[in-house]
């Protein structure tokens, strides 16, 4: 009988959790199966749980398996599978990160080495078409070929690896297509875990000022700590224009290089586009929910000459420099420590419910909550 693994499955018809014991698939010679010991709860997780963008009158979503910042333990390889994605030896038990999409290699996106941008590339697939653990919010995730797999150092936490894959590699893409370089005026808008990551990321890239907006003190300190040269509370800068002006302010007139968008609503994008300078760049990240229409004066983007990038996920090779940036910088952002509120997996409804109330409750904690399956 196939060995079975946990897997939390959300049910959108009554908003509520179900344990269900799945098989897990039988390994192929060129595949990993990963025993998931942390997955954080991603903003765009809480997109997804709420049903954001999804109209009040549409069937509920069939149940599903999600969660995808995750990190893990090596549990079996296929015996074609000896080293981790830099050829280093592999082994079981070794601790690891990795991608947690799957470019094809046969489409016209993998031919030009876009991995990130691989139509074909997603892992999450329906419960009835695949019916096996395969979300992060699970005891075992299956890693098809060809995936991205790296080991981790020990000096890098469980919780503190989870959001390597997506909090800290989106924005590390992010601001790698944009270009950030030294000298470089900076907005981040939103301070959660893409946020402050983004924040930490431009500081180290050499940008002269890293200028965060959001609405929770306690998230704007850790910006601070992150790198933030300078923070916008916005409950002290009430209106979008009040926020555009500081921003015009604390930059000569002139806007920022480059504005990143990680909060997914789209007043947030029609306030963003604003702070950007002429012929700077606007590198929007947070929208990943559906029906998010944002009202746009597109002369005001052709006369300003703005260009505005959608970014969703990256290139493979970010993970490793992602892993080592976190090492490198231990001791200076506190990026490995955020995290303090974990949850095993049949907690999970707690899990998301203080990650809401983190995010929608002034003066909150600041952390980011991993579930422990
Ligand atoms: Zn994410
Ligand atoms: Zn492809």
């Amino acid at each position: 009988m196939a060995q079975m693994g946990t897997s939390a499955v959300w049910h959108d018809a009554d908003k509520n959790w179900e344990m269900r014991e799945l098989p897990l698939p039988e390994l192929e010679s060129d595949a990993i199966q990963i025993r998931v010991k942390a997955t954080s709860v991603c903003g765009s997780d809480l997109h997804m749980w709420r049903g954001d963008g999804i109209p009040e009158d549409a069937p509920p979503r069939d149940p599903f398996v999600f969660g995808h910042e995750m990190m893990g333990e090596i549990a079996a390889m296929g015996n074609k599978v000896t080293t981790d994605s830099m050829r280093r030896p592999l082994k079981e038990g070794d601790r690891v990160a990795y991608s947690y999409f799957f470019p094809c290699a046969r489409c016209y996106n993998c031919l030009r080495g876009e991995f990130g941008a691989c139509k074909f590339r997603l892992g999450r697939k329906p419960l009835e078409e695949w019916p096996v653990c395969n979300g992060g919010f699970a005891q075992y995730y299956y890693l098809r070929s060809p995936n991205y797999v790296f080991k981790l150092p020990d000096s890098i936490s469980n919780a503190a690896a989870a959001p390597i894959n997506c909090a800290l590699a989106q924005v590390y893409e992010a601001l790698h297509l944009g270009g950030v370089r030294l000298g470089d005026n900076i907005v981040v808008q939103g301070a959660g875990g893409l946020g402050v990551n983004a924040t930490a990321v431009a500081a180290e890239l050499g940008a002269s000022k890293v200028i965060v907006i959001d609405s929770q003190k306690p998230r704007l300190d850790l910006a601070i700590q992150c790198g933030a040269t300078h923070t916008i509370d916005m409950n002290e800068y009430e209106t979008p224009e009040s926020r555009i002006d500081r921003v015009m302010e604390l930059t000569n007139g002139i806007g920022a290089d480059k504005v990143i968008e990680v909060v997914g609503f789209p007043a947030v994008v029609e306030e963003g586009l604003k702070m950007v300078r002429m012929r700077g760049i606007y590198l929007e990240v947070g929208h990943i929910s559906p029906n998010s229409f944002a009202s746009i004066d597109v002369s005001t983007m052709v006369s300003n000459q703005v260009r505005f990038y959608g970014i969703q996920h990256y290139d493979p090779w970010i993970i490793p420099n992602a892993i080592d940036f976190l090492e490198r910088t231990a001791d200076k952002y506190p990026l490995t420590s955020v995290i303090s509120h974990e949850f095993p997996l049949d907690q999970i409804g707690k899990a998301f419910e203080t990650a809401e109330w983190l995010g929608t409750q002034k003066g909150s904690e600041v952390t980011r909550a991993v579930v422990t399956p």
